[in-house]
């Protein structure tokens, strides 16, 4: 096949998605096994196009509280994971994490995402005090829980006090994969069962992966794509592996940065109106990261309102972003840097447009 061939083939590829929102292996291989310059491009301008068909140049923002570092799960590719000793572990009051809304709410901020490893401390008698309180407090705001898998009857505990949306990467879709990336005690059955639990209870619900990380192949990634296609998530999250020192993944390199883009743009024209984050790990992974991720597609960003002397903690993986500034400061820098790029960061709910 020509080059020429090669691209008119991965543009007609494109249409069906466009046309069908599916595709099959055989097409999403073309797809991933092609990509060079031009087809990237291609990718890219059809996703931000179709983006802002449906939301406007509109950028999301999401204010993210990172309530407790301490984990009983123990991901290889993880910074807090349990048997990494050197984490130091924190987590915050109700108090802190009340006063991280109020200074979130302040800023403009609608959404708030309550993120934090798997702490046996928060059980679901203290989750359900906590999102009713909030919930009580700003009622015109969105929830969103990322703690991890429970029972279905906790999620639904936690979705009668209140609970809007739930974050939960699905990480790979591919049963060998899965178990390369964790232990035995963690199994995909279970974290698929915990996704359809979350939409089967009305949470606006988030599945996704990490791009790059060990041992992913091109089967792999479309083994997720499958399962996004099944799924049809609210919302997918979707950044680069960044290793972390003390992880047994401590030596492999980061995912790469265009294929993470690729992806995004290919989730976008799979999923026409996900909510699709320009994630941290991107930002951490390249310079201006988040704006090549909206450049792609993506139309949500999440800052940071976790107190600052927590942030550094809260390490999944090495250099993450932390600028050291407040989450006043970061959302004036986030604003500027959308708008040099031709968006607006709106700070009301950004609830997922069905269509
Ligand atoms: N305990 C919660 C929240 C996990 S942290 C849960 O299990 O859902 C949020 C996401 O960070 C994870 O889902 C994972 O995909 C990502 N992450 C963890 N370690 C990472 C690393 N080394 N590089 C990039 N992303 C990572």
């Amino acid at each position: 096949m020509t080059d020429r061939e090669r691209m008119e083939k991965g543009k007609a590829l494109l249409d069906l998605l466009e046309e069908r929102h599916s595709l099959s292996r055989e097409e999403w291989h073309f797809l991933l096994e092609n990509r060079d310059g031009e087809l990237a491009g291609e990718v890219c301008s059809r996703a931000a196009a179709l983006r802002d068909r449906i939301y406007g140049k509109k950028v999301f923002v999401r204010g993210l509280i990172e309530f407790t570092n301490y984990c009983r799960c123990d991901c290889r590719y993880c910074g807090i994971r349990r048997s990494n000793k050197n984490a130091s572990r924190y987590r915050l009051t109700p108090e802190q994490i009340m006063s991280c809304c109020e200074a979130g709410y302040d800023l403009g901020f609608r959404t708030f995402v309550l993120q934090g490893g798997e702490d046996p401390y928060f059980t679901d008698q203290r989750m359900v005090e906590l999102i009713r309180a909030i919930k009580g407090e700003f009622p015109d705001c969105a929830l969103t829980l990322s703690i991890g898998e429970r029972p279905r009857e906790s999620y639904a505990a936690f979705r009668q006090a209140g609970a809007d949306r739930y974050l939960l990467r699905h990480e790979t879709a591919n049963e060998e994969h899965y178990r390369l990336l964790h232990p035995e005690e963690q199994t995909l059955k279970n974290r698929m069962e915990c996704l359809k639990n979350l939409k089967e209870l009305g949470y606006q619900t988030g599945a996704g992966c990490m791009v790059g990380s060990p041992g992913q192949t091109a089967d792999c990634l479309i083994d997720d794509l499958e399962y996004l296609t099944r799924l049809q998530p609210e919302m997918v999250g979707m950044g680069p592996f960044i290793p972390h020192h003390d992880t047994p993944f401590r030596d492999y390199p980061s995912g790469s940065v265009e294929l993470t883009l690729y992806l995004l743009g290919l989730v976008r024209l799979l999923l026409p109106s996900v909510l699709l984050p320009a994630t941290t790990a991107l930002g951490t992974a390249a310079e201006g990261g988040r704006e090549l991720g909206v450049k792609a597609g993506a139309n949500v960003v999440m800052p940071n309102l976790s107190p600052e002397n927590v942030r550094e903690k809260y390490l999944l993986y090495d250099n993450k972003i932390h600028t050291g500034r407040e989450a006043a400061e970061c959302l004036e820098d986030l604003k500027k840097s959308m708008a040099a790029i031709g968006y607006e960061v709106v700070v009301d709910r950004g609830d997922f447009i069905p269509c």
